[in-house]
């Protein structure tokens, strides 16, 4: 006999607790049904992003970000500091606990919405159906009038370079090392390779980037992009372009990693070898045969804009969906799906997804890069304002960076937002409002803004859209 609900959702990252969330609010009896084991063999909710990836790296982010300014950057403000120690063991109980609390909180918010939580592996069977394994093996049958798939990503292995868990890791296990590498070596450029190699410089490593590709992140905006290489490189990131790497051997403990680059063959040899060359879906053994779902050429459940795989009542958001792996991305998607089933409004805006590079100074965008804006062949300005001129940076001792804002020649309508600064990720929400009520730079001219505060800077570049910057000296 199967246990009746209204939805059963698999998997409970920053996709599927929330639409479980929001199916109980809506009035619906919700299992969620969640696999997700610690090192330790414990369950725990919040999928990747709370156990191994957007939490647990801003923790150490955050933790390493002090040490550094304690060391270097806190005598500019007259404060003299002896005998500063690292405390590895600490900072990395304080990101577990951090961890353990978040997680744990979604317990308690499944329990107060009445959201069944069911630990094991959910495969979706035809008809609505799902059989969940548990650990022991045991089985369960559950049967639902909705399913809604959200079971993630993982990180991809390269050919020749397989995990070993401690030469050659991923992204969770780089969360968790016990000691400082002598020497790191990143494979991928992108936001987690960045960051995950900004913590580690900050402790101390020398650490080596490799990106295949030629340009530094390749879908950012180009002025953005080559501020943000400026920076990381001024903080003795080695990031080398145009390196693609081909194999990695360990040789007594080290790792000597061999790539190519318009030079030719090169090889460096590091400690630790972290790969951070994206994620793949993770969807298997996801789906029995006959269920009707499709999964694409590169295992991405097929959906429709409004998650909807095309089989009755069978949805799926977040990572293993197309689109942008971004928690908040698939959160929206949850909350959307939830609200479509329950025969309520739902929509997810595409074009106004944020994205954000928690490295220092923060790398944050919405919206269109200029580049894409030149190339759809609509007329545009540009406004720029950088946060030297910004009295709150100036007190904050982080000037680096600027705000660009584009908007479109004709009616002005504010089409991207990028910004590279102290606090971007958090100023990017103006910005995203912005989109979201398709607002002009006019609009955010004659909205007043605190002072001093760092929004001051979004501020202004808007009025420099227009030549009109009070506090810059617009360029025409
Ligand atoms: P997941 O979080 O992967 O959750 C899926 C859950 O489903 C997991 O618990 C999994 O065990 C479970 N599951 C899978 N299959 C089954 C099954 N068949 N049965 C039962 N359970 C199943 N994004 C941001 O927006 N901001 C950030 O700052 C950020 N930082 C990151 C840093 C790192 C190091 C990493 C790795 C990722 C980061 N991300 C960040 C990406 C973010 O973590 C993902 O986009 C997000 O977790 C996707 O959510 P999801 O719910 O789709 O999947
Ligand atoms: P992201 O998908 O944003 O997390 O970034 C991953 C990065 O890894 C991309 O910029 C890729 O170009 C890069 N990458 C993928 N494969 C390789 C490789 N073999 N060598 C170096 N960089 C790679």
């Amino acid at each position: 006999m199967a246990d009746e609900f209204d939805v059963v959702v698999i998997g409970a990252g920053p996709a599927g607790y929330p639409a479980a969330i929001r199916g109980a609010q809506n009035g619906l009896k919700v299992a969620c049904v969640d696999a997700w084991r610690n090192r330790d063999g414990t369950a725990a909710l919040g999928g990747t992003c709370l156990n191994a990836g957007c939490i647990p790296s801003k923790a150490l982010l955050e933790s390493t970000e002090l040490y550094h300014r304690l060391r270097k950057e806190f005598a500019v403000h007259g404060i003299r500091a002896s005998g500063i120690e690292l405390d590895l063991p600490t900072m990395q109980q304080r990101r577990a606990g951090i961890v353990k609390k978040m997680t744990d909180g979604i317990g308690a918010l499944f329990k107060a919405a009445g959201v069944t939580a069911i630990q094991g592996h959910g495969r979706l069977l035809p008809d609505r159906r799902v059989e969940v394994t548990a650990q022991d093996g045991s089985k369960r049958l559950l049967a639902a009038k909705h399913v809604v798939l959200a079971s993630g990503s993982a990180p991809i292995e390269l050919k020749g370079l397989p995990f070993d868990g401690e030469h050659i890791i991923d992204s969770w296990t780089a969360l968790e090392l016990g000691a400082v590498p002598k020497r790191l070596g990143v494979i991928g450029a992108g936001a987690i390779g960045l960051e995950l190699g900004s913590v580690w410089r900050r402790l101390g490593s020398e650490v080596v980037v490799l990106e295949a590709l030629n340009e530094f992140l390749a879908a950012a905006d180009r002025q953005l992009a080559r501020e943000a290489l400026r920076q990381l490189r001024q903080q003795e990131l080695d990031i080398r372009l145009g390196a693609s790497v081909s194999a990695a051997r360990t040789v007594s403990g080290a790792v000597e990693v061999s790539y190519d680059d318009a030079k030719g063959s090169q090889r460096v040899t590091v400690d630790t070898l972290i790969v951070a060359v994206g994620r793949r879906p993770y969807t298997e053994d996801l789906l029995a045969p006959d269920t009707g779902v499709i999964l694409d050429r590169r295992g991405f459940v097929t959906v429709d804009e409004q998650c909807a795989t095309g089989v009755d009542g069978v949805w799926a958001i977040g990572d293993c969906v197309r689109g942008p792996m971004l928690a908040h991305k698939g959160k929206e998607e949850g909350v959307m799906v939830a609200d479509l089933i329950a025969g309520r409004y739902g929509e997810v805006n595409y074009r106004a997804i944020p994205s954000i590079i928690y490295t220092a100074p923060e790398i944050a965008t919405v919206g269109a890069t200029e580049e894409q804006v030149k190339a759809s062949g609509r007329a545009y300005k540009v406004g720029v304002f950088p946060f030297l001129a910004n009295g709150r940076a100036r007190a904050l001792e982080a000037t680096a960076g600027f705000v660009k804002m584009i908007s479109a020649a004709d009616d002005d309508e504010i089409l991207g937002v990028h910004i590279i600064g102290p606090l971007a990720g958090e100023l990017i929400a103006e910005a995203v409002l912005a989109l979201e009520y398709r607002a002009s730079s006019e609009d955010l001219q004659r909205t007043m803004h605190a002072h001093p505060t760092l929004s001051e800077a979004l501020h202004e570049a808007s009025l420099a859209v227009d030549k009109r910057s009070i506090d810059s000296i617009n360029k025409s």
